[in-house]
């Protein structure tokens, strides 16, 4: 027997009809690339979203046609996300710190039809558009008066030229919510990259999960500064979030250095930030010496990479701000957990909570997870046992766009999961904790050790920076780990009082066997610590120990 419910799929265009109708007059603000605040409301997104919808049935775009993205996070970048995706074409968001070579790759892979650019990314386009074979249509992000006259490629138009003058109505279409929404590509280090290729229903199921109390929480109270980017996995899906609760929105646009963050969220009220350990570490970089609090910041979630406990220990005790741990990919459109403390955690000491709290979290309900040894047997969830995380449901992955290479493994009961590719144990209570990625995992003398772990007390000095942990080999115990140190600027520590720092922090033997002091440490497009590269860089470097 059917249960006797309507049935209305769950399309991105009933986020952004009911944020228009439940919450019009919410805010949205943006800094712009030219500088200024932008200021309008979630009606104005949803008006314009429809122009938007309006501009590529005149463009003859057909169905599932994809239209690229490169751009900061902004209003017009919102206004792409419904009006591309409500429409039924697929809005393909490209990470601008790629290479030149892999945005074009990429646009081709994809057949992106048109791309629309932030007057930031003008350069890159100068350098790709004559390798984009499949675009047809170029816009600029901006107003029509400050289109360049001489930019070299062929019909650009303005964004407020093409969709400006579009009608405001518009009837979305209604169809299967398992069509494609939007996708984006790996960061992948090794071949070319591959892209997620999320759903209309994925997507809507992600924002609903996103939104609750223990996942990010975000509500009708909060005012949210997405500080990760709108060109990487959807910014974790707070735009979505943000139009099914009517949260305000705050974009920093192009300013993503201390400063400028910091402004924002004092001017604008700001409740609730969200971005990779990187960017907070240049925010509170920034505020310490100039003696800054917040006046509204309550919560930050910060993931992507580990974040060190130094980190945590910063915002909560000398800011009063708690942080929320989060673990996810791109590949899981992006959230897999959430750290929260449960009720019976609430009683215990604020060490013990600590170290929970520096877990990557809990499962989200519509994220199943469990660990395996190398012959795939599952571990026990005791905290201490690691395995390989698999992780299956309804918003990770099942293939890859055009299919290639199949993403999934079959366990003993024949059935379908996800590799991660993180090296993972699980507590009793659920909460999960990433020890490595499989491939940085030190193996020194046929035991693990986590190269996070190692990180994490480096970072706990005051004179340190950032520091990456990688595995060299050695003659007797196959693998030794050292650790590559960047000083904060005018700090001093030595290679001995670094070393020093970790007696009594880990066991003995999974002290590093050296330091080396770096200027930088190289960062991917996405922000995270470059190991492969790392690497290669030392690749002359040779053991004291050995
Ligand atoms: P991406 O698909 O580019 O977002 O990268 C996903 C990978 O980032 C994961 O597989 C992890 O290795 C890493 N990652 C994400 N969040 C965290 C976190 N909180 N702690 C440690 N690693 C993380």
């Amino acid at each position: 027997m059917l249960g006797l419910m309507q049935d209305q799929p769950l399309l991105i265009s009933g986020l952004i009809d009911f944020a228009d109708k439940h919450h019009g007059d919410g805010d949205v603000v943006s800094r712009r690339v030219e500088g200024d605040i932008h200021r309008y409301t979630w009606s104005d997104v949803a008006r314009r979203s429809r122009q938007v919808a309006n501009a590529l049935d005149g463009m003859k775009l057909g169905f599932s046609d994809r239209v690229a993205t490169i751009a900061w996070n902004g209003y017009r970048h919102l206004e792409l996300y419904f009006g591309v995706s409500g429409s039924g074409r697929v809005l393909h968001t490209i990470n601008p710190r790629l290479h030149p070579e892999q945005i074009a790759w990429i646009a081709n892979h994809a057949e992106d039809q048109v791309l629309c650019f932030d007057m930031t990314f003008l350069p890159i386009i100068q350098a790709v558009h004559s390798k984009c074979a499949s675009v047809k249509h170029w816009v600029a992000m901006c107003d029509a008066d400050k289109l360049p006259s001489d930019t070299g490629i062929p019909n650009l138009i303005s964004y407020e030229a093409w969709m400006g003058s579009q009608s405001t109505t518009y009837q979305w279409p209604v169809f299967d919510e398992n069509t494609a929404s939007s996708m984006c590509y790996t960061s992948g280090t090794t071949g070319n990259p591959k892209a997620a290729l999320y759903s209309h229903r994925s997507t809507t199921l992600h924002a609903y999960a996103a939104a609750l109390p223990d996942v990010m929480c975000i509500s009708a109270r909060d005012a949210i500064l997405p500080v990760v980017p709108m060109f990487h996995v959807n910014a974790w899906g707070i735009p979505y979030s943000a139009a099914l609760t009517g949260a305000k929105l705050v974009f920093p646009g192009p300013g993503m250095d201390g400063k400028s963050v910091y402004e924002m969220i004092e001017n604008e009220g700001v409740t609730y930030a969200a971005g990779v350990p990187t960017v907070w570490q240049m925010l509170l970089t920034y505020m310490k010496p100039n003696g800054l609090k917040f006046s509204t910041l309550k919560r930050t979630v910060i993931g992507g990479s580990a974040c060190p406990p130094a980190m945590i220990d910063a915002f909560r005790d000398d800011y009063g701000v708690e942080v929320l741990h989060a673990w996810g990919m791109t590949e899981l459109s992006p959230l897999g957990t959430l750290c929260t403390l449960k009720n019976k955690h609430l009683k215990l000491p604020k060490e013990e909570q600590m170290k929970l709290l520096l877990k990557q979290g809990r499962a989200i309900y519509g994220v199943d997870m469990k660990i395996v040894n190398d012959a795939g047997d599952e571990q026990p969830h005791d905290g201490k046992a690691y395995g390989d995380l698999l992780v299956k449901g309804p918003w990770v992955v099942a293939n890859y766009y055009k299919g290639e290479g199949n993403p999934l493994v079959k366990d003993k009961d024949g059935h379908d999961w996800f590799p991660t590719g993180d090296v993972a144990t699980i507590d009793a209570d659920g909460f999960m904790q990433i020890t490595d990625r499989s491939k940085d995992v030190i193996k020194s003398g046929g035991e693990w050790i986590s190269s996070i772990d190692i990180e994490n007390i480096a970072v706990a000095h005051p004179a340190v920076a950032m520091a990456a942990c990688i595995g060299v080999a050695h003659p007797k115990w196959d693998e030794r780990p050292i650790v590559a140190v960047v000083k904060k600027p005018d700090a001093q520590v030595s290679r001995e009082e670094l070393l020093a720092f970790y007696e009594g922090k880990t066991a003995k033997w999974q002290i590093p066997d050296d330091v080396v002091f770096v200027d930088s440490i190289p960062i991917g497009a996405t922000g995270k610590m470059l190991k492969t590269k790392l690497r290669e860089q030392l690749k002359d470097y040779k053991l004291p120990t050995a």
